[in-house]
């Protein structure tokens, strides 16, 4: 049987890992290649679908390949859905590691949220997942994940908001779930497994 050449369009090596292991669990005669280097493509979306077919048709156009691409983030209930697209930046740090950007993003969001008790500390994590072809055909699956946010950050696995979210009917919070666990019930485990019956689709022969 012949395989479907895929390139992954992100450069986040934590995602990678992520949907790399979430779309080896679909089954499907897929080869999943990374984004050659290149210049970043500017997020000016104004949602997680929007931003996720800008970074998708770039990957197209500089590899000739369909190309997959996801957009994800918190939306805070107390804050009108913020962070939202802006997650990743949320403290405005654009220095230092990535885990230094994570710690910056938790710490504001946990001093914007001092004083809102636990019933209204609701929040989402969402993600849409774009894919594209060299055809021009563009489809998006959305994928996401109710839960609270803690006081305190809590757990070590994970990235960006996993410590303070803890997910509905969960005793530990994202960063205390093992990978799998986390993909059975993440935002971007539920728009990748849609993603991969469309890729199943639209690209396997
Ligand atoms: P993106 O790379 O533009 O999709 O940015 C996503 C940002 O949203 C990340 O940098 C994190 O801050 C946050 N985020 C998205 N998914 C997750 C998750 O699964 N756990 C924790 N934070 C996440």
């Amino acid at each position: 049987m012949s395989t479907a050449k895929i390139v992954l369009a992100t450069r986040n090596e934590a995602k990678l890992t992520e949907l790399r292991r979430i779309l080896a669990a679909s089954d499907l005669a897929i080869e999943l290649v990374g984004l050659p280097d290149g210049e970043e493509v500017a997020e000016t979306g104004t949602t997680f679908a929007e931003n996720a077919l800008i970074k998708a048709r770039a990957a197209v156009e500089a590899t000739g390949l369909p190309a997959v691409a996801d957009d994800s983030g918190l939306a805070v209930d107390e804050l009108a859905g913020m962070p939202g697209i802006r997650s990743a930046r949320w403290s405005g740090r654009r220095d230092g590691t990535r885990e230094q950007r994570d710690e910056a993003n938790n710490a504001l969001l946990l001093a914007q949220l001092d004083d809102v008790p636990a019933e209204r500390r609701g929040a989402a994590f969402v993600c849409a997942v774009a894919l594209v072809t060299p055809e021009g055909v563009e489809r998006v699956a959305h994928g996401k994940l109710r839960g609270a946010l803690l006081n305190a950050p809590r757990g070590q696995n994970g990235f960006g908001y996993d410590p303070l979210f803890l997910a509905d009917g969960q005793t530990g919070t994202n960063a205390e779930l093992t990978a799998a666990e986390k993909d059975a019930i993440s935002h971007r485990g539920r728009a990748f497994r849609e993603l991969a019956v469309v890729i199943g689709q639209v690209l396997v022969p």
